[in-house]
């Protein structure tokens, strides 16, 4: 899936603005300020607006920043990336033209085609995460001296080309001379092919052997079945090794699985392997409300719950999911509740089907985990031994809400207060008793498997 399937990186969301406007404007200040403005370029993190004057700019940022964030792709710090040109006289351009001009480059920065969003600073980190965001920050921090190459593998969307652009950035503000080269499989293929044909691929040659200091090279699955290309890859790869050139690379199996020489699979293994999972559920929560942030969207973590525990493969979907709230609530100047939740996100949200999790179930895994009786969990007796558990089982019965309040007490034969204070004893030792934290995840764990398996 390509970013430009998200509702805000499409040129429709440049309409989605002015039917917004339109609404929200009177007539006469919509077509004196935001009719003349034309649309150069949408791309996925930038739009570049031309508008006939200073002065239409001014008025723009100083009056809809917040909703133009909404709809449009947005910068690091949550405001909307915006380009503007000013028109040159005459030229005057429709709305929602597209043109298929690029901006100059001149910075290295903006030679290195990084994406302004990925950065470390942007990446939520889980426990799925963690070892490839710390060896990318390691890479990032001695580059060449570390790992090399860095290969980082994982399904889609979930975070490698940020991964790989965050590494480029943090080397940049280190180094602003750092030649960085930043290019996806299939470009440099493309490169390949063009100075094959124009014979000139000892410039190619030239270019990577001694024009780059580090490169970043994404999706490496799509060299497979490319035969005639993987020796020049392989080739450009040790010339930089040999020089200490850091080399990143991202694909969406280990190298062991994808169809590639063996010369070139057994170079990737001399690196560091670095495996991106899928999130859990509160990695999905924590990016929930970073992104809804970003977008100055209000989002209640009972909300930001829902949606994470039914959206739950890929974090692009996640941002999708932002995106579209933020339209409907900013468009329709509609709550965020539930519902909205459901009706806009329907085609999104999966059902993860459950078995009813039973008491139990509870006082096993309890059991099996502190290696404590099932009879004794049910006792009253105050073995010191059995207080934690037995208050982490009415903790638990709780928390996956089992039932009502009453319910529970009936099955654990113990009073509401006892519940009450057990629950609330339970939460305030998680907070600094990590191994009590690990043991109750790890009963979590095995009841939702429980779940799955049957
Ligand atoms: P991949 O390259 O693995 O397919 P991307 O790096 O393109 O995935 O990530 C997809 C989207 O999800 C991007 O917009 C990225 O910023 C976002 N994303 C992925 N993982 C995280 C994370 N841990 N924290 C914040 N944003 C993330
Ligand atoms: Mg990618």
């Amino acid at each position: 899936m390509t970013e430009s399937s998200l509702a805000y990186t499409t040129p429709d969301s440049w309409t989605q603005f002015l039917l917004f406007a339109k609404n929200k404007l009177t007539a006469v200040a919509f077509r004196n300020w935001i009719e003349p403005i034309g649309v150069l370029e949408i791309t996925s993190t930038e739009i570049t607006l031309e508008v006939p004057n200073v002065f239409v700019k001014e008025y723009l940022l100083a009056n809809h920043s917040k909703d133009l964030a909404a709809f449009l792709p947005i910068n690091n710090e949550g405001k909307p990336a915006i380009k503007f040109v000013i028109a040159e006289k005459k030229i005057v351009k429709k709305p929602s033209l597209i043109s298929e001009n690029k901006p100059k480059v001149d910075t290295q920065k903006q030679k290195s085609k990084l994406n302004d969003n990925y950065r470390f600073q942007t990446f939520i980190e889980g426990a799925e995460n963690q070892f490839v965001k710390s060896a990318a920050l390691s890479v990032s921090s001695r580059p060449g001296k570390t790992y090399n190459p860095l290969i980082i593998h994982g399904g889609v969307g979930l975070g490698k080309t940020h991964i790989l652009h965050s590494i480029g950035h943090s080397i940049l503000e280190k180094r602003k001379d750092a030649r960085i080269h930043c290019i996806t499989t299939e470009e440099f293929i493309n490169d390949l092919v063009e100075h094959l044909k124009n014979k000139s691929l000892g410039k190619m040659k030239r270019y990577y052997r001694s024009e780059v200091d580090v490169l970043l090279v994404d999706d490496l699955q799509f060299l497979q079945g490319r035969e005639n290309f993987e020796e020049e890859f392989c080739n450009t790869l040790e010339a930089l090794i040999h020089q200490n050139k850091q080399i990143v690379i991202t694909s969406d199996k280990p190298p062991s699985l994808l169809k590639l020489s063996e010369r070139i699979t057994a170079r990737m293994e001399w690196g560091l392997v670095a495996h991106v999972g899928a999130p859990e559920l509160e990695t999905r929560v924590a990016i929930l409300q970073h992104k809804a942030q970003q977008r100055g969207l209000t989002l209640s973590n009972e909300i930001a719950f829902i949606i994470a525990e039914r959206i739950f493969q890929n974090v692009r979907q996640l941002e999708g999911a932002i995106n579209r709230l933020c339209v409907h609530t900013k468009l329709l100047g509609l709550d965020l509740t539930e519902e909205l939740v459901e009706q806009t996100l329907s085609d999104m949200l999966q059902y993860v089907p459950r078995e009813a999790i039973t008491i139990d179930d509870i006082l096993k895994y309890v059991s099996k985990t502190f290696q404590v009786s099932i009879s004794d969990l049910r006792k009253k007796g105050r073995k010191k031994e059995v207080v934690i558990p037995r208050q982490v089982a009415m903790y638990l019965a709780c928390k996956l809400e089992i039932g009502t309040l009453q319910s529970i007490s009936d099955l654990l034969d113990k009073t509401h207060s006892t519940i009450l204070h057990a629950k609330k004893n339970i939460e305030k030792k998680l907070e600094s008793d990590e191994l009590l934290r690990r043991q109750v995840l790890l009963v979590e764990k095995h009841i939702n498997q429980r779940s799955k398996n049957h």
